[in-house]
């Protein structure tokens, strides 16, 4: 018999965590007094409160009131190799020694680069930006420059910060200029005819930008078969393929998506992994689109170039020598496929719970990273399209997720809101059994709540 669902202000989740976090509350109290809603990131925004963490040492980190979190926010997907893995400290430790900032060109940013050209196929040059955000950017302008063409084509639902051009649903949204909007053309997720369509039937498309494996890290997925058919389409129109790998890039595979489904994008995102849990990221892809960046040094005389890019912390060394010393355990150990493996047995894991429990919900993921679907599926349901898009990616009424978040802090685990998590190297089977213990006692709570 279905209870009546207790709403958040009711719910007895909510006050055992706040029990719990009783310093975590005070900060939140001092906090809304000065940021907007108490947070610095949209995505770290909690009902009652978020925890505010002290101190993080590989898969785990600590709050103010020192309980001890298994963490899959995994620093917004930046952490690969988890908190504070020592190769990564060693080489941030001995450059903050040499300084932060140099106002100069460094060897570090070469060494950097060239791991980046070594490492992802397409990357022929590569230019440096401070966030992902600033990376789409840039190669939508570069974009723009290069086929002399406007319109931008995006994936509704797919996630490239937020500048202007990528940050409105169909449609357009408060703040953002009406001419911006009618600039960028939707396709649905993985609608490809559309796609097609558009760039048959008009001659003003500068480029197709998309997340490789889906929305939101695959959680409303892309198959490589749409992606080898938008190459082949962008391809003959002369349109350019962007692909953000902002959170693919060093995690689907040393390459990222595009080296896993050997498809070359014209242009490239990459930032989180790429930084090695430092402010940093790129855009990198084919020598004559980057070379829009060139200063040109010709009978005239030395002309600026055609697209001027500046930002202060371009490159910043302490941010270099983080993304440097990941970029070489990503290159040189096993780091992708046991952060795979492990993400797997989280899965399997939480689909036995499910299915215990008599709920037809699933959990799926390709690689390092998990998504749970609170709705009657199976993750071949989803893989084979018979889910509806808008249900996978801010399908779930937002109590239901503050309720989920919440109980698994409870019990010792920090998700993100997809819902789900990314998963590290340095995530271990004791975080798994923790992990699952944590997801089968919510469910339990959840369902005393009458959620479903
Ligand atoms: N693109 C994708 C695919 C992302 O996941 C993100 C960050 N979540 C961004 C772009 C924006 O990156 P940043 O937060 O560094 O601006």
């Amino acid at each position: 018999m279905a209870t009546q669902t207790v709403p958040l202000a009711a719910s007895k989740i909510l006050r055992a965590y706040a029990e719990k976090t009783p310093r975590s509350q005070a900060l939140h109290a001092r906090a809304m007094k000065v940021l907007p809603n108490g947070v610095t990131h949209a995505a770290r925004y909690l009902e009652p409160h978020p925890v505010y963490v002290t101190r993080a040492a590989g898969s785990r980190k600590w709050d103010a009131d020192g309980n001890e979190y298994v963490d899959y926010f995994g620093g917004h997907g930046a952490l690969i190799l988890g908190h504070n893995h020592p190769a990564v400290v060693e080489a941030v430790t001995a450059q903050f020694a040499r300084g932060s900032h140099y106002g100069a060109a460094h060897e570090l940013e070469i060494e950097w680069a060239e791991l980046i050209q070594q490492m992802v196929p397409s990357a022929a040059r590569v230019r440096f930006t401070s966030s992902g955000t600033e990376a789409t950017h840039l190669a939508l302008r570069l974009a723009r420059a290069f086929t002399g063409r406007n319109k931008i084509v995006r994936f509704a639902g797919h996630f490239h910060g937020w500048h202007d051009h990528v940050a409105f649903p169909p449609g357009g949204a408060e703040g953002i200029i009406p001419g911006i909007v009618e600039e960028v053309l939707f396709a649905n997720p993985g609608d490809v005819r559309r796609v097609e369509e558009l760039l048959s039937t008009r001659d003003d498309i500068a480029a197709v930008i998309l997340e490789p494996t889906g929305a939101a890290m695959g959680a409303i997925p892309t198959s490589s078969d749409a992606l080898r058919e938008l190459r082949e389409i962008t391809s003959r129109q002369g349109v350019l393929l962007i692909f953000d790998e902002v959170i693919t890039g060093f995690r689907c595979s040393p390459g990222g998506a595009q080296q896993l489904y050997g498809i070359m994008p014209d242009l490239t995102t990459l930032a989180k992994i790429l930084a090695g849990g430092h402010p940093g990221a790129a855009v990198a892809g084919r020598s004559d689109v980057m070379a829009l960046l060139d200063y040109r040094n010709s009978g005239a005389g030395i002309l600026p170039p055609r697209i001027p890019h500046h930002g202060t912390f371009n490159a910043a060394p302490i941010s270099a020598a983080a993304g440097v010393a990941t970029l070489k355990q990503v290159r040189d150990t096993a780091a992708i496929d046991s952060a795979n493996r492990t993400a797997a047995a989280i899965r399997d894991g939480m689909n036995a719970i499910l299915e215990r429990r008599g709920l037809r919900w699933c959990v799926y993921g390709l690689f390092s990273e998990f998504h749970i679907f609170p709705g009657a599926a199976t993750p071949q349901d989803i893989y084979a399209g018979r889910v509806p898009w808008q249900k996978l990616k801010g399908g779930s009424p937002a109590a239901f997720l503050h309720k989920l978040r919440a109980g698994l802090l409870l019990h010792g685990v920090d998700i993100v809101g997809w819902p789900g998590g990314l998963v590290s190297a340095v995530h271990t089977p004791e975080d798994v059994r923790l992990t699952l213990d944590a997801f089968d006692a919510t469910l339990e709570m959840m369902a005393a709540e009458g959620e479903w």
